[in-house]
């Protein structure tokens, strides 16, 4: 990955550090959006999209951040209660969402930093009837990756439909739309794909889409129906947000350099590399910090460090910033104690290494 010289020193989980280059593409101007021009421009953004979701289906276009997707989402399941998997702040959103668009929606939650057991997923889908399984790929607010195949292939035996929220995931974590037969899968802009706030992605398969076509209660904004038949004709239902489609442009051309299998192995390498820095870190500063999640469940995108007793998160991370890097405190109940990196987007093992020598020398005193 190619960056600027002053590039690596924003390390939030969300936004990311966005690229000189994917920047100034937003300089460019209006176009009308009924015209040749613009579906020229739709239709060359889905093969980086295609690519990147590893799909054949059309991928859908949204201006609006992640959590209008996952709103979408919940629109488009048919009648019928929802089984949520919640284990940190995101899922726990997801089922949100669900509750409040009116749906029932049963949670199997497990420990923040956990994720769930298939065995027990299965007893929940055999012990009680649900059309729909919710699933964070990779928990944003604790570093824990999901095997959303496993649990998609255990919601499929039992002939339940699976919806993924992959805002942190996709770009950085393998994922295969088609070849795992998901059935719907979204994201968002600003996380591993590294672009400003504003857009969200979603692939859905022909048969998600069938079943909500025979849905009530859709909406307009997030209705993925509508969705699918202006993909069609490389249009939207609703004026794009040009400037992010332009940035977007750019950031797929990036990406079809380096290759998205490419850009799943860096993101591996940097989980790796937080982790043996953690481990080689605690022998050299006798800090007792360690990764709150189990080495087999880390997120290559994101990583959530629990700090030696006494020290105080958000403290920690202002003085990190005062060495002019950026990390993220911890999410919501583990705020005081923990603090996040986002390892994700553009970064490189450079980069990221002078994140984590910055947050050497401030836990050295
Ligand atoms: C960031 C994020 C979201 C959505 O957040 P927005 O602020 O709406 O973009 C949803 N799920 C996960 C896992 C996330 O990391």
């Amino acid at each position: 990955m190619q960056t600027d010289p002053d590039f690596g020193t924003f390390f939030l989980p969300g936004p990311t550090e966005v690229r000189q280059e994917v920047l100034r593409a937003m300089l460019k101007p209006m176009i009308p959006h009924r015209s040749a021009e613009f579906e020229e421009l739709f239709a060359r953004i889905q093969v980086g999209l295609k690519d990147l979701f590893k799909t054949e289906r059309p991928v859908f276009l949204a201006a609006c951040s992640g959590t209008g997707m996952m709103e979408a989402a919940v629109r488009a399941i048919p009648p019928g209660p929802i089984l949520s998997l919640v284990n940190g702040a995101f899922s726990e959103r997801f089922a949100h969402i669900a509750e409040m668009c009116g749906r029932e929606v049963t949670r199997y939650a497990v420990p923040w930093g956990e994720v769930h057991s298939l065995d027990r997923l299965e007893r929940y889908l055999t012990d009680a009837k649900f059309v729909a399984v919710l699933a964070t790929h990779s928990e944003t607010s604790t570093g824990a990756l999901s095997p959303v195949r496993q649990i998609s292939d255990k919601a499929h035996s039992k002939g339940v439909l699976c919806l993924i929220d992959s805002v942190s995931g996709l770009a950085g974590a393998e994922l295969r739309f088609d070849e795992w037969k998901l059935d719907f899968v979204l994201t968002g802009s600003q996380k591993a794909i590294a672009l400003p706030p504003g857009l969200a992605f979603a692939a859905a398969s022909e048969k998600m889409v069938a079943l909500a076509a025979d849905s009530p209660n859709r909406g307009v904004y997030f209705d993925i129906v509508e969705m699918d038949r202006f993909a069609k004709t490389n249009q939207v239902p609703a004026t794009p947000s040009f400037s992010l489609l332009y940035a977007l442009e750019v950031q797929l051309e990036a990406m079809q350099r380096e290759t998205v299998e490419g850009r799943w192995a860096r993101h591996t390498t940097m989980a790796e590399q937080i982790s043996s820095w953690i481990d080689a870190s605690r022998s050299r500063t006798g800090a007792d910090w360690k990764n709150i999640v189990a080495s087999e469940f880390r997120s290559p995108t994101v990583s959530t460090i629990q700090l030696p007793e006494g020290i105080v998160g958000p403290e920690f991370v202002q003085k990190v910033r005062k060495l002019g890097i950026t990390v993220g405190t911890g999410y919501g109940k583990l705020g005081g104690t923990t603090f996040r990196v986002g390892h994700m987007g553009d970064h490189t093992v450079s980069t990221l290494q002078r994140c984590l020598d910055a947050c050497e020398e401030v836990i050295r005193g």
